[in-house]
């Protein structure tokens, strides 16, 4: 039987029911975008599109969402994609090749000197985007 991607949602929303410190925050943020990417990835694999496998199927399956007329989940998953990689990766948001372009990073810059770089704000705007995006990819 094929793992159901839609427990890693669960488990997301459970992680953050246990406790809102930035580790779990920015934890449950990547599994909600996880839980998106292979459920889009496994939709159109229905519709005969076949991933390479690699890093690159990110953005592909971006793109392809797109292609098949379906501009807001491609945009939706955009957004989870954006706030995943702000969560994974960004430790400080001092400008650098590690967050170019990251529009979290930004807003903390320009608001001034923050606490935590990924906040509740962030786990509640990636789990608004992510129900509004998941009832569409199990329709795929
Ligand atoms: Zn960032």
């Amino acid at each position: 039987v094929p793992f159901d991607p839609a427990e890693l949602n669960t488990v997301a929303h459970a992680l953050v029911a246990c406790g809102t410190d930035e580790a779990n925050l920015r934890t449950a943020i990547g599994q909600l975008y996880y839980a998106a990417h292979l459920m889009a990835r496994e939709g159109l694999r229905t519709k005969g599109w076949e991933p390479t496998g690699r890093g690159k199927d990110h953005g592909l399956v971006i793109a392809k969402l797109a292609q098949h007329n379906l501009r807001v989940q491609s945009d939706q998953l955009s957004h989870l994609k954006e706030l995943r990689e702000h969560a994974d990766y960004h430790l400080e948001p001092t400008e650098s090749a590690l967050n170019q372009g990251c529009k979290q990073c930004r807003n903390i810059r320009r608001v001034g000197p923050a606490g935590n770089l990924v906040t509740i704000a962030d786990w509640q705007e990636a789990a608004d985007t992510s129900s509004r995006l998941f009832p569409k990819l199990l329709k795929l």
